[in-house]
């Protein structure tokens, strides 16, 4: 095999890494090294998140150890049958590249996935001293995510902890069966006994000890996960109770979902087109509202007969639309719970109409100035001089509120 420069293996490696949506920074715990010595902050502007237009988050050293790999995951560019050009970095090479990108602000951190080589201990091993490195030897202040293998030794998760900021481990695909069918050398329950595992040592780390009444470091940016969406016939009402299953059993931080992206010479049990683009974001708007808006599972999508969310309209606004015998609602009287139901109404805007009610009655045009849109909120809600009148009931409601479509720039 041709002898690769680290520039040609940085190509390869970061291509690979593209396919993993879970590289988000938020959570990881404020660090600076004006007082230690070394180099790197997380705090202020040492993180700032940029995204590239699909989403996916751009600030970090994104790429894999190695994209050689032992298993034959069908939905995977790396896997072993695949017929793509290889690579493997050393750990020295992946220490002294984050180095030099930190020092030329570049990149605000690492993640670090790959393949797995040799044996799951062993790929595991060399990730951790990558991280061991560049923490003990180096200093290194900046953000470390790593995507840890499910069947490594406890030990090396352990000590994983100890030096990222978060630590994830994939579910893969939203169902057993699916993970059965197009990754047959990984077992479900292994992942989820890695996940359950690891939510333990979170928890355990977190508790003062009884001796020096501090908390030990150990992934302060908690565990995230990711899954494939579309590599199946999945619906998004499975997704989702997944999802919801997921977050209560291992108090994960984020799930990510990541579009399944046709891949060359693949299997025949794997669709030929990539889902829709809109789906993912769907599936991150419904995920939102499970979180922050008290939203089940079950509401977002009891209303979809085919268990796939709208992709035209946004998921509230589908299940506002579903359920308008809830509306109009009293921005004046309204509890916080049934103001985060209305559509186009987000967190902080429902927290300062709480906030200014106390002293004075709302109109609509105040709403307005506190969200992206007043025509989206206007048939939901009665305020100070505005009435909805029979818009909440009218038959074409959805249209006037389905955005219109915009010509794509063709530059
Ligand atoms: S183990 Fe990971 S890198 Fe290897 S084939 Fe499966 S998904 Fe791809």
């Amino acid at each position: 095999m041709a002898v690769l420069s680290t520039r040609e293996k940085l190509a390869i490696l970061s291509d690979a890494a593209k396919y993993d949506a879970s590289c988000a920074s938020s959570g990881a715990a404020k660090r600076n090294s004006l007082k230690s010595g070394g180099i790197g902050s997380t705090e202020g502007s040492g993180i700032c998140h940029a995204y590239a237009p699909d989403g996916r988050c751009i600030s970090l050293l994104k790429i894999l150890l190695t994209n050689f790999c032992i298993y034959d995951c069908s939905y995977c560019i790396n896997r072993s049958s695949s017929n793509v050009k290889r690579a493997r970095f050393t750990v020295d090479e992946v220490v002294q590249l984050t180095l030099n990108f930190y020092k030329r602000n570049y990149i605000e951190g690492l993640f670090l996935s790959s393949g797995v080589i040799r044996s799951p201990d062993e790929t595991m091993g060399e990730m951790v001293e990558i991280a061991r490195q560049l923490r003990e030897v180096h200093k290194f202040g900046g953000y470390i995510h790593l995507k840890t293998i499910p069947e490594c030794a406890p030990e090396l998760l352990d000590a994983a902890g100890k030096y990222a900021d978060r630590l994830s481990i994939n579910v893969e695909l939203p169902t057993d069966e699916g993970v059965k069918r197009l990754a047959p050398e990984k077992k479900p329950e292994t992942i989820r006994l890695s996940m359950a595992n690891l939510r333990s040592r979170i928890e355990e780390k977190s508790e003062p000890t009884m001796k020096t009444k501090r908390r030990e470091r150990f992934a302060p940016g908690g565990q995230s996960t990711q899954m494939i969406v579309g590599a199946d016939q999945t619906t998004d009402a499975t997704i989702l109770k997944t999802s919801a299953r997921l977050y209560g059993s291992y108090h994960l931080r984020r799930i990510y979902f990541s579009a399944f992206s046709p891949i060359p010479d693949s299997s025949a049990a794997l669709p030929s087109m990539k889902p829709p683009l809109m789906r993912e974001h769907r599936l991150y708007q419904a995920d939102w509202l499970m979180r922050f808006y008290g939203f089940s599972e079950q509401e977002i999508v009891a209303d979809q007969a085919d268990g796939m969310l709208d992709l035209q309209v946004d998921p509230k606004l589908a299940w506002a639309l579903a359920n308008r015998g809830q509306f109009p609602l009293d921005v004046n009287r309204a509890s916080r719970e049934m103001l985060l139901r209305v559509p186009g109404l987000g967190t902080k805007a429902v927290t300062k109409i709480l906030e200014v009610r106390r002293y004075r009655r709302l109109r609509l045009e105040d709403v307005g100035k506190l969200c992206a849109s007043v025509a989206k909120v206007r048939p939901f809600l009665v305020a100070e001089g505005w009435s909805p009148g029979g818009l909440t009931d009218t038959q074409h409601l959805r249209q006037k509120l389905v955005p219109k479509p915009q010509q794509l720039s063709l530059f």
